[in-house]
């Protein structure tokens, strides 16, 4: 007997029919023995539904009240599956965020996961041998009382809190793809599954672009060592032979990978932006009056690139923000022009960070300059570079990201064969 969470996100509960499935899912681990807790997402498109309803209500709103929107999405689900748990004979309650409850921090609409109380749910496991099945997404801020939300994908992340407060065996994160792939396998047709990939990739993974598990997921299964299996939830239930490891990828520790690839995966992320300051002094104290301001107004600042002053007296600056701050972040430093002393702003958009990811990297040379050379030979330009120990991103125009995906896949031999 073990004790599991099984997550499912929105595509697999879009319906009532795939909730269905879902339930079929669960009652295959409860039939074998296990103590069960399921965490579950919205319906496919509802969240996108309720954040557009927010912004439609008014622009500029309270973010506890768009976590009192967004939130019930979650709600739904849990119902649902409890109803039809209950109908094929399964012992089966729902719980929402506050139930539980799970404490969260109250930065409101990406809160962070605080403490949960696990306690009642062992209890009815052992004396109803009930199955918890629990809103994901959803928390409650300890002093406040207000509803809180995770950020989007956070159903991912509730999913292995539960399992650490539980202390599960595993946690299963049933998607609508059969694992992590090399990369995105629905912008390359050639993308390979991986059988275990290491938290720290899973980390660089998942904040660069790979959308498959939200990033807090992975930093709290590392932290509290928490073992995530990604897997499909289309599979028939029926035809999993539970003797068998079934397909999915493990995040894991690095010391269980056995055969390490210099490259893991690639990510990509169009959600950037890029903004050149021009002909700025080149003298110290110049770079804190650009990135003071921004940090206080909390803009996130990724890649910069300064260039050397041919004259010695002025530089070019670039840098990239989320695409959602850019407006922000050119009225921000417009606002410090004569703080900051520059001849011009420019701003692009149209542009995308594609990352190569792999530990393997940390005693391989030169796993860059191969990329350089490979884009240039299919005159993609690279307009920032930024480099760590396991990985290093190249910031393009966006029109070629699939392109760069693509040759880099290739470049790395990862095309399956
Ligand atoms: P869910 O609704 O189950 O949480 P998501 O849409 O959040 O599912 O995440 C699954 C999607 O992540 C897949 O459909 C796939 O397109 C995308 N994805 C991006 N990068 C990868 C990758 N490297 N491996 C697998 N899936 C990926
Ligand atoms: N429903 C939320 C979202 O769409 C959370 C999740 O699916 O993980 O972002
Ligand atoms: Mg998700």
């Amino acid at each position: 007997m073990a004790r599991l969470v099984m997550k499912f996100g929105g595509t697999s509960v879009a319906d009532i029919e795939r909730i269905r499935n879902v339930a079929r899912h669960v009652k295959r681990e409860v039939e074998a023995g296990h103590e069960v807790a399921v965490v579950v997402s919205a319906m496919s498109g509802t969240t996108n539904k309720l954040v557009e309803w927010c912004r439609e209500a008014a622009a500029l709103h309270d973010a506890r009240e768009y976590d009192a929107v967004v939130a019930t999405g979650e709600q739904v689900t849990a119902g649902l599956l409890a109803i039809v748990l209950e109908s094929m004979g399964i012992n089966a309650r729902s719980w929402q965020g506050w139930q539980l409850p799970i404490f969260t921090s109250n930065a409101h609409a990406s809160a962070r996961i605080l403490d949960i109380n696990g306690e009642e749910l062992l209890k009815r496991f052992k004396e109803r041998g009930e199955v918890a099945v629990i809103s994901g997404f959803q928390g409650i801020h300890k002093d406040t009382g207000r509803v809180t939300t995770l950020g989007r994908g956070g159903s991912d992340t509730s999913a292995v809190a539960v399992a650490a407060a539980i202390r599960a065996e595993r946690c299963d994160i049933y998607t609508d793809v059969d694992g992590v792939y090399t990369t995105d396998p629905r912008v390359v047709a050639r993308a390979r599954r991986l059988d275990k990939v290491a938290f720290e990739e899973m980390l660089e993974l998942a904040s660069l672009g790979a959308k498959v598990l939200q990033v807090r997921s992975v930093e709290l299964g590392m932290v509290h060592n928490v073992r995530i299996f990604v897997r499909s939830s289309f599979d028939k239930p029926e035809d999993i032979d539970p003797h068998r490891n079934p397909p999915g990828t493990l995040i894991c520790n690095e010391e269980e990978i056995v055969e390490q690839q210099v490259v893991t995966g690639i990510a990509f992320s169009k959600d950037e932006a890029q903004i050149s300051v021009r002909r700025v002094q080149d003298k110290p104290g110049v770079a804190a009056a650009i990135f003071g301001p921004l940090a206080e107004a909390s803009i996130n600042v990724d890649m910069i690139v300064q260039n050397v002053s041919s004259d010695g007296k002025t530089t070019d600056l670039t840098f990239t923000v989320p695409a959602a701050d850019y407006d922000r972040a050119k009225d921000t430093i417009e606002k410090a022009h004569k703080k900051i002393g520059y001849e011009r702003l420019d701003g692009a958009t149209e542009v995308a960070k594609v990352s190569v990811i792999g530990i393997g990297m940390r005693s391989h040379a030169g796993v860059a300059a191969e990329a350089f050379r490979a884009l240039a030979e299919r005159g993609i330009n690279i307009r920032a570079i930024t480099t760590s120990e396991i990985k290093f991103s190249l910031l393009i125009d966006a029109a070629f990201t699939e392109l760069a995906v693509r040759t880099l896949h290739s470049l790395y031999g990862l095309d399956k064969a």
